[in-house]
């Protein structure tokens, strides 16, 4: 959400241009990144990004970039020549796997070459190692409420404290607030009588994620822990079947599989990512081959899907 345009010359001289980045997710890094780019002194661009997380932890399992996103990555400086994309032939092997014994039927191949596969937090930490000095960080700030004012947006964080700035920018993820709280200020103020026109009504209700019957287990497992024919071991694999796929990856220079297993189940009112008991992930794909069993063994964790 931008304030009114205030001219450059009072921007550029007087006082910086604040911009509020509100999450440090792998989002607001590469934009905290491309600000930085294009201008890294602090007496013109004041950079501040706010997250509602207590620590700044590196987590998560293996990640998949393609090659737009490789490219935008290595103009950031955040990869470098080191990280070629694999040169494997095969970008996926697509698996019938809901039966007794799966049967290969076709492999995924990309003309531009496959993704680059690594781990989110390996990726998170370069980013956060390759911004400069001179932007601010501030952790535990969980935002809760936006007001566009005259001349300025105002921030405001639940453990009450408030922020003026310039600029907000919502990179705090899928459920994002920020997404939510600007849409309701643009639209609420053109209800009438209750109802929203149709058309601003479906841009309002964007606003809000919606369940779409679908859960992903998510882990990560030791190529030790699978026979030395698992199918996984080889390619990247997707193993698919009625309602549910499973999806891995090796990890290049960890001796680990990705696992990204989604199946249709019913909702349950839990939060939104938990770890998951194993029986969760072994009944939602109870009666297919053995080489996804052996997949799951992984304890993994447990995201409800959104659309
Ligand atoms: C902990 C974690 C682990 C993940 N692991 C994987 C993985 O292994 N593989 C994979 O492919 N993808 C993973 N993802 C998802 C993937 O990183 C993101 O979906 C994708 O990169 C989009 O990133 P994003 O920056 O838009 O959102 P996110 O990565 O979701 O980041 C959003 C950030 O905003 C912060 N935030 C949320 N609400 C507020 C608020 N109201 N005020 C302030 N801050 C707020 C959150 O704390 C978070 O840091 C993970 C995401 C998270 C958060």
């Amino acid at each position: 959400m931008a304030a009114p345009r205030i001219p450059i010359a009072k921007q550029k001289f007087t006082e910086p241009l604040r911009v509020a980045i509100v999450g440090s997710g792998l989002a607001g890094l590469s934009v905290a990144l491309g600000v930085q780019q294009h201008c890294s002194d602090p007496d013109v661009v004041q950079i501040d990004i706010y997250d509602a997380a207590v620590v700044l932890s590196e987590v998560g399992a293996g990640i998949t970039l393609w090659p737009k996103t490789v490219a935008l990555l290595r103009e950031l400086g955040v990869l470098d020549i080191l990280d070629e994309s694999p040169n494997e032939e095969v970008a996926f092997r697509m698996r019938k796997g809901d039966q007794s014994e799966g049967v290969d039927f076709y492999d995924v191949r990309f003309p531009k070459g496959s993704p680059l596969r690594l781990l989110r937090a390996e990726l998170q930490s370069r980013m956060l190692s390759s911004l400069r000095k001179g932007l601010n960080f501030h952790l535990s700030r969980r935002v809760i409420g936006l007001q566009q004012m005259d001349d300025e947006v105002l921030l405001t964080f639940a453990d009450g404290s408030t922020t003026a700035c310039d600029l907000v920018i919502g990179a705090d993820g899928v459920h994002s607030t920020i997404r939510r709280l600007a849409v309701e200020s643009e639209f609420l103020p053109l209800k009438t009588g209750g109802t929203l026109a149709s058309g601003v009504n479906a841009l309002a209700s964007s606003a809000k994620t919606q369940w779409c019957g679908r859960y992903a287990y998510r882990g990560m497992v030791r190529v030790s822990a699978l026979p030395s024919d698992h199918p996984s071991l080889g390619v990247p694999m997707r193993y698919v079947g009625a309602d549910g796929q499973v999806i891995t990856y090796p990890i290049p220079s960890k001796p680990i599989i990705n696992v990204l297993a989604m199946a249709r189940q019913e909702p349950a009112d839990e939060p939104r990512t938990t770890d998951a008991p194993r029986e969760d992930s072994e009944a939602a794909f109870a009666g297919w081959e053995p080489a996804v069993a052996q997949l799951l063994q992984v304890r993994a964790t447990c995201t409800f899907l959104v659309r």
